[in-house]
């Protein structure tokens, strides 16, 4: 064991502060990590003040990590001392379930080990995120990260990243496919991106004019302002694929008449009941499917990371003192970030 520093949160009503506490001692399969760059998720808000349920204090977020490898186990071959590497949301699953052996660990049947505020499979602590100067990950769970990208807004790609590239690679998004993006927050913008990466004509929804001309410079071929009902009509049977990344109950049933048939509505922001009632006959009547994905598998986090290596793709960031956190989150609230804060963790240590 040896004593970390990190920031996090006592209670779901307390802000986050500075601590100190244990990390172990790397495992025989384990990497020890300095943490260079943390993201900050909007999952990291709602676990910190417990919107979840699920939150275990003391609560250290943070899941986009992207740091340096300063040790490893005897058993380590993937990885060695000096590495750029990232960890996103999971750190450990079973790895033995029907899910974890065909790569989708974020699926795992006895349930993945989240980064933060999960027990630890092996000594039951509860897992510390990336609000670190440290962090010590099995192998397995800890991704190369490309010399052709800037790593601190690759932090980003680790959970806002894999969370669009999976479901738009798992559902075939193809060129010349029509997809709707809806929102362009941390997620949708990076959906954006994807989309365009892979051929396809891109739309952006949103309850905003005025981010018509930030969508287009984000690589947006169109623009649908959702509350306009000409506009959404304009558009009635048009999409091949929608890909929600709102993160609030919101009426998918304006959203499903935009979909021609066999059309797929994926959501990827949406954890709670759909609210307003969907209305079946809209999937009924034109073949159509309501889809949910998250994050993505360990393997194609690494897949993710080459392909925005490849195709010059990063997250757009501001860069955040740690001090100034609690701070972010108010304004991560408000919509006020493009598109993500990155913690720069040499602010830790001033
Ligand atoms: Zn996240
Ligand atoms: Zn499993």
């Amino acid at each position: 064991m040896y004593t970390a520093i990190g920031y996090a949160a006592q209670s779901a009503t307390t802000p986050l502060a500075p601590m100190s506490f244990q990390r172990r001692s790397p495992r025989a399969d384990d990497v020890a990590i300095e943490i260079l760059y943390c993201g900050v998720c909007h999952s990291d808000i709602h676990q910190a003040r417990n919107e979840w349920g699920i939150a275990v204090y003391p609560l250290m977020p943070g899941h986009e990590i992207v740091g340096k490898v300063t040790a490893v186990g005897a058993n380590v071959s993937k990885h060695k001392v000096g590495d750029l590497v990232g960890v996103g949301c999971m750190v450990d699953s079973c790895r033995h379930c029907e899910a974890c052996t065909a790569n989708l660990e974020q699926y795992c049947l006895e349930g993945p080990t989240m980064t933060y505020a999960t027990p630890d499979r092996v000594d039951g602590s509860n897992t510390m995120g990336g609000y670190s100067d440290s962090i010590v990950v099995s192998e397995h769970f800890v991704v190369r990260i490309p010399e052709k990208l800037d790593l601190a807004s690759a932090a980003p790609i680790l959970c806002a990243g894999i969370t669009t590239y999976s479901p738009l690679k798992h559902y075939g998004v193809k060129a010349g496919d029509k997809v709707g993006i809806l929102g362009m927050g941390g997620l949708g913008h990076m959906g954006i991106k994807f989309a365009k990466a892979l051929g396809a004509e891109v739309t952006l929804f949103t309850r905003s004019a005025s981010k018509a001309e930030e969508a287009r410079r984000q690589g947006a071929d169109h623009v649908i302002v959702s509350t306009d009902a000409a506009q959404m009509q304009s558009v009635a049977g048009h999409f091949d694929f929608l890909l929600d990344t709102i993160p609030v109950p919101h009426d998918l049933n304006p959203y499903l008449d935009t979909l021609r048939f066999d059309g797929v509505h994926i959501l990827v922001g949406l954890i709670e009941p759909v609210d307003p009632a969907l209305h079946a006959g809209k999937l009924v009547m034109s073949r159509r499917v309501l889809a949910g994905s998250l994050i993505g598998g360990i393997a194609e986090t690494q897949e993710v990371l080459d392909f925005c290596a490849e195709h010059g793709i990063t997250c757009d960031i501001e860069m955040l003192d740690i001090r100034q956190i609690n701070k972010a989150y108010e304004r991560m609230i408000k919509g006020d970030v493009k598109y993500r804060f990155v913690i720069d963790m040499a602010t830790l240590k001033v």
